[in-house]
Order: structure tokens, then sequence, then C-alpha cells
């Protein structure tokens, strides 16, 4: 296990003049030239220096910065948001005629993506079932890249990344993983993956202010890449935005400790419960991919789907309203914030998707995402159980 948050968290490469413990913001969206000369070898050599902040601003650098080593990868760019990064991925490696392979349970602004704007540069998805390896194999040829999440949205299944990663590499395919789920908790560097995308809007802003994303990769071509697409794109996350995310930053292996631990108990707590059918969370023992959880993850992660008994469809929709309606969590989409959240995917982040791929996925009408936050462990399970009276 390779982990280095403390010292990760107080590089400070930057520090002022002032000699400043907290790290500062640059709100400027230029930089002074310090004379004429200097100011053309500052433009030949834009990626040493700071001129624009389209091109480089040092409250993002740090940011960047952090994350990489958090991360343990090489590069890190930061966006303004975990759609650009997506986007600027596709928009970069694939040209049109290509195709890729996605997994289909993914984050549903992507699939809109991918069906609604790739499609108009001819650029073709193929949902595959990314467990199936012989579906892989019979297809591979015909593909350039592969989009999966590291944990998927939101039924949690989790992908074999050995099995993945060799085939991406022998057959020369990107690969491209949206680590969203599992911040820290994902062995990434333990493979060759080309890519990794967060949104941090959600774990890691962690309070529901902002919108953010980022990009990771150990290959310097590849990042120069992306690099030179943001430089004229200006799809670069604000420095404000990026302050605090370097805030929020000093305390997520805190919150996310106690979010997991609290989450581990409820789904103990929950497997008692009678009104629940399904439970979908990696990190318990007897789970059916525990055994690729326990190579692939450092922690279990903090966020359960779990699904309402009841006969009909109509009925499983509304136990699960008002389930949802009768606590005190957060009826909302986002997740990973330090305060619980429950989602009806069914009808929300996932209501793009026909009856029978929903059946397939295992998203049924009463599916509900919780992202456990950090409030006391028994206030939110007695919350929650209580809500269960109205049904
Ligand atoms: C939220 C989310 C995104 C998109 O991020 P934004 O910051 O909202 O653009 C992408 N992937 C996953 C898994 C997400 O949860």
């Amino acid at each position: 296990m390779y982990f280095n948050y403390n010292s990760s968290i107080k590089i400070n490469v930057l520090k002022s003049f002032f000699r400043e413990n907290s790290d500062s913001l640059f709100i400027t969206s230029s930089f002074c030239f310090k004379n004429t000369y200097l100011s053309e070898k500052f433009f030949k050599f834009y990626n040493f220096y700071n001129i624009y902040s389209r091109f480089s601003n040092p409250t993002l650098f740090l940011l960047e910065k952090k994350i990489s080593f958090l991360e343990n990868f090489k590069f890190c760019l930061t966006l303004t948001s975990g759609m650009a990064a997506i986007f600027s991925i596709f928009i970069n490696f694939l040209y049109t005629n290509q195709q890729f392979f996605s997994s289909l349970n993914i984050f549903g602004s992507t699939v809109n993506f991918f069906l609604n704007l790739l499609f108009k540069f001819k650029i073709t998805v193929l949902f595959i079932n990314l467990i199936n390896f012989n579906s892989l194999k019979n297809n591979i040829l015909k593909i350039n890249l592969i989009f999966f999440e590291s944990l998927s949205n939101p039924n949690l299944k989790l992908f074999n990344l050995k099995l993945l990663s060799y085939l991406c590499k022998k057959y020369k395919i990107i690969q491209f993983i949206d680590n969203t789920f599992t911040p820290l908790i994902l062995n990434s560097y333990l493979y060759d993956i080309d890519f990794i995308s967060h949104s941090c809007t959600k774990f890691f802003d962690g309070q529901g202010r902002i919108l953010g994303g980022a990009l990771l990769t150990n290959n310097r071509n590849l990042f120069l890449n992306i690099f030179n697409f943001l430089k004229f794109s200006g799809f670069n996350l604000s420095s404000f935005d990026s302050w605090l995310i370097l805030k929020s930053l000093e305390n997520l292996f805190v919150r996310l400790k106690n979010q997991i631990f609290n989450s581990f108990f409820l789904v103990k707590l929950f497997k008692y419960n009678l009104f629940i059918s399904k439970i979908f969370y990696s990190g318990i023992l007897n789970y059916y991919q525990y055994k690729i959880f326990y190579f692939q993850q450092i922690f279990s992660n903090s966020i359960i789907s779990f699904s309402i008994k009841s006969n009909t469809i109509e009925m499983r929709r509304l136990n699960s309203w008002k389930i949802i309606n009768n606590s005190f969590i957060s009826n909302t989409a986002n997740l990973g914030d330090l305060s619980s959240i429950f989602n009806n995917c069914s009808v929300t982040t996932h209501s793009f998707l026909s009856f029978i791929e929903k059946s397939i996925l295992n998203i049924d009408e009463s599916l509900i995402r919780l992202s456990v936050g950090l409030e006391d462990i028994f206030d939110i399970f007695y919350n929650i159980i209580f809500s269960f009276n109205n049904i």
C-alpha cells in the first residue's frame, strides 16, 4: 500500500514572499512581464511561466500538484466540471468514425454526452458488458478506447482492472476510468491506466458548493495533449473554486474515513431490515464481488444502494418516495457530501434508460442511492428506520 496523505496535503511548492501557512489564492487573469525582453521569452516557454490564467495559475497549479500526489499519478489537470474532464478526453483522442466501449451503468450525463453530442461527430459508443470476457474479446479490434466507472453508478459494480488493463495494453487501446466514487481508495497505480477522471464536485469538495473536474495520467504526451487543449478551449477551473477544493482536500481523508465507517455500520444494520430486498455494497465479506474489491481498493466506499420490497412497480416507487420524503436526509442528485444524500435513481439520474435496460442493470423503481455523510451513525440509522414506518 502506498499512501502519503499527510505529506501531500502539506506541500506548498509556491509559498510566496509573505510565507503564508494556508495556501494563497491568486485571483488574477494575467501576470506581468518584467520587461519586453522577458515577455518574448515567457511566450515562447509558456509551459514554465505564468502569463495568463487560462494557461496557468498558481492556485490551480498547487491543486493539481496535490491531487496528483494523492492519487499517485504524475500529471494532473483541473477543469470546470467532471463532465468537462470526460469531454476533453473523448474530443482529443477519438476521431470521426471511430468507436469505443463503455459500460452502460454510468453517470446519466455521460450517457447523454455519448449519445447526443459525440454522435454528431460520428464517434460511436458501444455499450457492452465489460464483465463478459467473450463479448469484450470479440469486438476488441473495432475500438480505440474503453471507458467505465471505478464503481458503477448506481449499482456499485466493480470491473476487473487487471484484465482490462492487460487487454488495453495488448491492443493499444486508451483506458479511461471515471474514479469519482473512489477518491484515495482505488489502487489505480497498480495498473497501467492511461487516464482517470474525477468530478471534484463530489468528494473532493464534499460540501456541495462548487463544480470541478480533474484528469490524471502518467504519460507526458497524453498530458501535454490535454494541456494544450485546455489552453485554447478555456475549460480550466477558476482559481477561487480551486482554492475551495484545496481547503476541502485538507480534511478529505478524515471525512472519507468516517463516512466509510458509517456506511459499513449501516450496511450491517440494513441486512436485518425486512423492507429491504437488495443491498449493493462491495465492502462486505459475502458480497459477490468481494474478491475484486479486496485487490483493487484500499477501503470500501461510502455509497450504499438498496431496493425496497413491494409487490407492484407502483408500490415500490411510492414506498421509496415515502422513505426519502420522511427523513432528514437531503433528496438531491449530488453525492459525496459531508451530509447524507438520498436519490431515487430510476426517476432522476437514470430516467433516460428504458425499462429493459433498467432491469438488466438492477435499477428498479425503488432503488435508493444513499451517499452516507458524517452525521452521527445512530442519528442516520434511526432516522431512516423511522421513515420506514410510513410505508
Ligand atoms: C457527478 C459525476 C460526473 C460529472 O461531474 P460534474 O462535476 O457534475 O460535471 C461524472 N461522473 C460521475 C461518476 C459523477 O458522479
